[in-house]
C-alpha cells in the first residue's frame, strides 16, 4: 500500500482510532483480511465471517507486527473502529487510488475478463511496475483489496470490473477511476443476472460512459455490435476498436494461424505490425490479445514491443484453457472454471482446432442460471460439439441431457448423473493420444478435471 499514517487512514475510512493506536505510526505494509498474511507495518481488517469472526485473530495480527486492526467489535489491540469493514476498505481504496499516480485500466465484458486482465497485467508489467486483480478476486472485497495493493512505485493498476447490476461498474470506477477501459463482449452470462442482453450491454456501457467524463480511452470490440455501439453519443471519449472480422479497426489480426491451438497472427496497430505467437489456446484469445495490444499501445508501446510481450505472456488464472499433456499421452484442456454459451462455444472450437492423433472427447457440465433459455442453449452446445468434430461427448449432471439431444451428429454420447460416473467412464474409455476438454459452470466439472490432472509429488 502507499504509506500513510494511522490518523490519515482513520480519517479516510471515517473511523475512530482506539487509545492504544499511535496516530503517527506509518503503515508501510499492506492491508490483509487473512490474519496469516497480516505482517509487520501492515493493517489487519477484521471481517465477521459466517464461520469465523476475524476479530478473534486481531491479537495474532498484532503479534505478527500489524500496526492496527480495522474492527467493528471491541478488541484489545490497536484498532480503527468503523461501522462496516467492507465500506471502510472501499473508502481506503478510494483514498489510495487518489494518492497514487498509477494509470488505472479497467476490463469488463461477459466473457474473458479474467483471461484478458491476466494478459494485460503481463503486458503492463513489461512496461513498468504493475498491480492486477489476482485470479477472479473482483467482488466487493476483492476490488478494494486489489486497489489497496498499489505501492508508491506502481505505474499500472489493472482491474477486472464485473457488473453485478446496473450502476455497479460506475461504483467501481468511482473507487478507482480508470484512464483506459476495455469492453470485450456482451453475452448471456450467469453472474450478470440481468435477465436480458440489452440490460447486460447497458451495464457494461457504464465503463465508456464513465471514461467519457474524463476523456479517457476506451478499447472496444468492433466485432460485437453491442460493444461497437458503446461510444455512440459520447463526444469526449477517445474510442479505439479491435476486431478480427470488422473493417477499419485500430488493432486487428491478420494471417491468423491456429497452430496447435495457440494462435499466431500479425498484429496491426496504428504504428505498424508485428507477428504474435500466443501461449494461450483458442481463437478467443486472439480477441483478448488484441484488447491487450490496444492498452499497451495507449501506454506508448510500439508494435514489436507489444508483440514480444504478448508472445511471452503465459500466466493464466486456474482452470481457464489450461492445456497439459499427461504421461499416458492424453492431452487435457481444463477450461472448467466456468461456462456460459459463448465460452462453451469458444472452448469447443478450440478443442476442434487442437491437432490430435486420437479422439476428441468433451466432458461438459451444466451452464448454470440460464433459466428458460437453458434447454435451447444446451441443445446448441450439442450442435457445436458436433461442428467441432467431437468424437465422444460425456454430459454430466441434470439439465445436460439437452446437450446430448443436440448432438445427434456426435458418434458416441453418454449422459451421466454425476462426476464420479463421468470419471469412471473416462477410466474405461480414455486412450493414449486422445484430447479431452473439461468444462461446466463453476464446480460442476472440477472433480473430473482434477482426476485428469497429473498428481503433484
Ligand atoms: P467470470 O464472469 O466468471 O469472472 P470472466 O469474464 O472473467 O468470467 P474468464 O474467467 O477469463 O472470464 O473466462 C471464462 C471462460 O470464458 C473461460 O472458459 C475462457 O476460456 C472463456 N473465454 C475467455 N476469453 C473469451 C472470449 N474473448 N470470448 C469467449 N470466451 C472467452
Ligand atoms: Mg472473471
Amino acid at each position: 500500500m502507499i504509506p500513510m499514517s494511522l490518523a490519515e487512514i482513520a480519517q479516510a475510512v471515517e473511523g475512530r482510532l482506539s487509545d492504544s493506536a499511535d496516530p503517527e505510526a506509518i503503515v508501510t505494509g499492506g492491508i490483509e483480511f487473512d490474519s496469516r498474511k497480516a505482517g509487520p507495518g501492515g493493517l489487519f481488517l477484521a471481517i465477521p465471517g459466517e464461520k469465523v469472526d476475524g476479530h478473534t485473530f486481531a491479537a495474532k495480527a498484532a503479534a505478527q507486527g500489524a500496526l492496527a486492526t480495522i474492527a467493528t467489535e471491541p478488541i484489545d489491540t490497536p484498532a480503527i473502529y468503523v461501522d462496516n469493514g467492507i465500506d471502510a476498505l472501499t473508502r481506503l481504496a478510494k483514498h489510495v487510488a487518489a494518492a497514487s499516480d498509477a494509470i488505472i485500466i479497467g476490463v469488463t465484458g461477459s466473457n474473458g475478463k479474467t483471461s484478458t486482465k491476466d494478459i494485460i497485467g503481463q503486458v503492463c508489467a513489461d512496461l513498468g511496475p504493475t498491480v492486477a486483480t489476482e485470479g477472479n478476486f473482483n467482488n466487493e472485497l476483492g476490488h478494494p483489496y486489489t486497489v489497496c495493493r498499489v505501492e508508491p512505485d506502481t505505474e499500472y493498476l489493472v482491474l477486472e470490473l464485473a457488473a453485478r447490476g446496473l450502476g455497479h461498474i460506475t461504483q467501481l470506477c468511482e473507487i478507482a477511476p480508470p484512464k483506459i477501459g476495455v469492453v470485450l463482449n456482451v453475452g448471456i452470462s450467469h453472474l450478470d443476472g440481468f435477465g436480458d442482453i440489452e440490460t447486460t450491454a447497458k451495464a457494461k456501457s457504464e465503463l465508456p460512459r464513465y471514461l467519457n467524463r474524463y476523456t479517457g480511452d476506451v478499447i472496444l470490440n468492433a466485432d460485437d455490435p453491442r460493444v461497437k455501439a458503446m461510444a455512440e453519443g459520447l463526444p469526449d471519449i477517445n474510442d479505439l476498436y479491435f476486431g478480427i472480422d470488422s473493417e477499419n479497426t485500430d488493432f486487428f489480426a491478420e494471417n491468423i494461424d491456429p497452430g496447435d491451438g495457440r494462435h499466431s497472427f500479425t498484429l496491426w496497430t496504428p504504428e505498424g505490425s508485428a507477428r504474435v505467437n500466443l501461449q494461450f489456446w483458442g481463437r478467443h484469445h486472439v480477441y483478448n490479445a488484441l484488447a491487450a495490444a490496444g492498452v499497451a499501445r495507449q501506454l506508448g508501446a510500439k508494435p514489436d514491443q507489444i508483440a514480444a510481450s504478448l508472445s511471452k505472456a503465459g500466466r493464466r488464472s486456474e482452470r481457464r484453457m489450461d492445456v497439459f499433456t499427461r504421461a499416458d499421452g492424453t492431452t487435457v484442456i481444463d477450461d472448467s472454471y466456468n461456462a456460459n454459451p459463448a465460452s462453451m462455444g469458444a472452448a469447443l472450437r478450440a478443442l476442434g482446432q487442437v491437432p490430435t492423433e486420437g479422439r476428441r472427447i468433451a466432458v461438459l457440465g451444466l451452464m448454470a442460471d440460464l433459466e428458460e433459455q437453458s434447454e435451447s442453449c444446451h441443445r446448441r452446445v450439442g450442435e457445436q460439439a458436433a461442428e467441432a468434430g467431437v468424437d465422444e461427448l460425456i454430459a454430466v449432471g441434470d439439465g445436460t441431457q439437452y446437450i446430448i439431444e443436440g448432438a445427434d451428429a456426435v458418434a458416441s454420447t453418454t449422459h451421466v448423473l454425476d462426476q464420479p460416473a463421468a470419471i469412471e467412464l473416462l477410466r474405461q474409455r480414455l486412450r493414449p493420444g486422445d484430447t479431452v476438454l473439461v468444462k461446466g459452470s463453476r464446480y460442476r466439472t472440477w472433480d473430473v478435471a482434477d482426476f485428469l490432472r497429473p498428481k503433484e509429488d
